[in-house]
């Protein structure tokens, strides 16, 4: 099949603001679609070039583009960068300037190429990839340039997402939108809309039923919810829980295959090469040929005891890994088990579950061990080990259902599990992890700084970010300077399509939703300013943290506010 074909798809999607006309857009495009371009063609339209756990990139930016848009059309840098700054829009650019040939490539010639490109690593490689990429803008049209531009940046600005993807597969390989559910649950197992789109256009929702768990492809986290009050937790969970310390560090998922160790995030990141030591530790502390297993890693002092999410995150990083390992130590508190020597765990209860996990886990010490817990129905049981775990810098707890149908939900935030914060338990407002869409320049003493941040939620039907506040304070003198820095290579020209935001609502800068920042805020209140859940807002926040832990599309969503509210 012919690339230019997936080209018309995204033209016709861009063209629509309609979820419903999106679905049955790609539903015409996936019923034509041969089988063997489907999964390529699936990831392009979505985006990508690869599923989204495996998530390669093409690892070139904006700038990096421009070059190659230079090289493929012979003009000026200068001049190409001119015309990027009147558009504001990178496949825009492209289309401009690159030439007007015809459509000759196929999906596979532009997958496999822009695949390359992102397999260049190492010395020379932003040379390699600006040479590769300005060959391929050489060999296509206009049209496709624009498409291709923004693929390999990575922002389509289509409108739609693996929700509108999953919703087109059920309506052309099942007849209705019915299969979604299963497709859902499939794509948090296996979070691959290239792997799930075969399946289904082969066996329809057999093909779908039988998706599974395995080695190195990481299962979307079961998430926990919140309540209001105490008492509310007794009423949603039945009979024994389980209460564990809630940990204030990174989730990590952990995938063992003989003496293999993988080791992931919760945005499925391969994260193995920053933490040889929880490698180490597992391949000592863990015995049994394979298994999957759901954790927190935390950084440690030399004795054991917690610190804090921020000093974790220094461990974040490409270089001087073995320096840090030895500067900050880290310890994996395990509490969930997912698959174990070829058998998936996940539609078992979760007695079950931590059963099997205990069997695996052979020594416990300052590296690796179980997490904090206790079982039981007692209010007073429960109020004393919360007060324990706070009292040596805890988060608060989580407490777990251990009812038969106690199963793992991956990607879900259910009532199986309920997070307890020290927050809930002052009566003070939980906190937000918010999307940076927009800044307000400083003024005065900050002039050299935004003086506010427009901050964002998601809502997951609209598949838009609405705007809940203005974040201004609890930002150090560090950080207010770090910030232009920091949020630059997020601004865009104009609002994003995907951020909700009134008409009158004009911040100085408007930025990609890329960037999550956790804020601590004292009341929701109604809002003519703001958008979200129809015109809801946050008063009096504070910055506490960024979450580079999570996407945009993992902050705080609307729903969650409205329970909150
Ligand atoms: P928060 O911002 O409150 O941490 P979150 O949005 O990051 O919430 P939640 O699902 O609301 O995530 O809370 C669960 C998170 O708490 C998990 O993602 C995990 O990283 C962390 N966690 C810490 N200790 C535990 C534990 N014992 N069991 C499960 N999750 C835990």
């Amino acid at each position: 099949m012919k690339f230019k074909k997936i080209v018309d798809v995204l033209e016709e999607l861009e063209k629509t603001g309609s979820n419903n006309k999106m679905r049955d857009i790609l539903a015409d495009f996936f019923q034509d679609c041969p089988d063997s371009d489907l999964k390529q063609a699936t990831y392009l339209l979505a985006g990508r070039i690869s599923s989204e756990y495996r998530g390669v990139v093409t690892g070139m930016s904006d700038k990096l583009v421009l070059q190659s848009v230079a090289k493929a059309s012979g003009r000026d840098l200068k001049k190409v960068k001119k015309i990027f700054r009147k558009k504001g829009d990178i496949g825009e650019t492209a289309e401009e300037l690159i030439g007007r040939r015809k459509e000759k490539l196929s999906v596979k010639n532009v997958f496999e190429e822009l695949n390359e490109i992102a397999e260049a690593s190492g010395e020379g490689s932003q040379d390699k990839k600006i040479i590769s990429l300005a060959e391929l803008f050489k060999k296509v049209s206009s049209k496709e340039a624009k498409y291709i531009a923004r693929l390999v940046v990575g922002t389509m600005r289509t409108g739609s997402g693996d929700k509108t993807i999953l919703d087109a597969l059920a309506v052309a390989f099942t007849g209705s939108a019915d299969a979604r559910k299963e497709l859902d649950k499939a794509y948090h197992v296996h979070p691959d809309l290239g792997y799930l789109a075969e399946k289904i256009a082969k066996r329809k929702l057999k093909g779908i039923k039988s998706v599974g768990i395995s080695f190195k492809r990481p299962v979307k986290a079961m998430l926990a919810q919140r309540v209001k009050s105490f008492d509310e937790i007794f009423r949603k969970i039945r009979g024994k829980m389980a209460v564990e310390e809630k940990y204030d560090g990174e989730r990590m998922q952990v995938h063992v295959k003989g003496d293999r160790v993988k080791l992931y995030s919760r945005r499925l990141e391969d994260i193995s090469s920053q933490y040889p030591d929880v490698i180490k530790a597992v391949k000592k502390q863990i015995k049994c040929d394979s298994c999957i297993l759901d954790g927190e890693c935390c950084a440690v002092d030399d004795k054991g005891r917690l610190l804090h999410f921020q000093v974790l995150m220094q461990r974040r990083r490409k270089y001087n890994v073995e320096k840090y390992v030895e500067k900050i130590p880290v310890c994996l508190f395990l509490f969930d088990l997912l698959y174990l020597d070829g058998k998936s765990y996940l539609q078992k209860s979760y007695p079950e579950r931590y059963k099997a996990l205990k069997s695996v886990v052979k020594k416990q010490n300052n590296k690796l061990k179980l997490a904090n817990r206790i079982v039981t129905r007692d209010k007073e049981k429960i109020k004393k080990f919360f007060n324990r775990m706070i009292k040596k810098g805890a988060e608060g707890v989580l407490i777990k259902s251990m009812a038969d149908d106690s199963v793992y939900k991956a990607g879900t935030r259910g009532w199986l599990w309920i997070k307890w914060k020290k927050e809930y338990a002052e009566g003070m407002m939980d906190t937000f992890d918010l999307v940076v869409v927009g800044g307000f320049k400083g003024k005065g003493r900050r002039s050299y700084s935004y003086g506010s941040l427009l901050c964002a939620v998601y809502d997951t039907k609209s598949k838009k970010f609405d705007t809940f506040t203005k974040v201004g304070s609890g930002f150090t003198d560090k950080q207010l300077k770090e910030l232009p820095k920091k949020m630059k290579k997020f601004k865009v020209k104009e609002k994003p399509k995907s951020v909700n935001a009134r008409k009158d609502m004009k911040p100085d800068v408007w930025f990609k939703p890329s960037v999550v920042i956790e804020v601590l805020g004292a009341e929701i209140t109604k809002s003519p300013l703001h958008t979200a859940a129809g015109g809801l807002a946050l008063r009096f926040p504070r910055f506490l943290r960024y979450r580079p832990d999570k996407s945009a599309k993992q902050a705080t969503t609307v729903k969650e506010i409205r329970q909150m509210k």
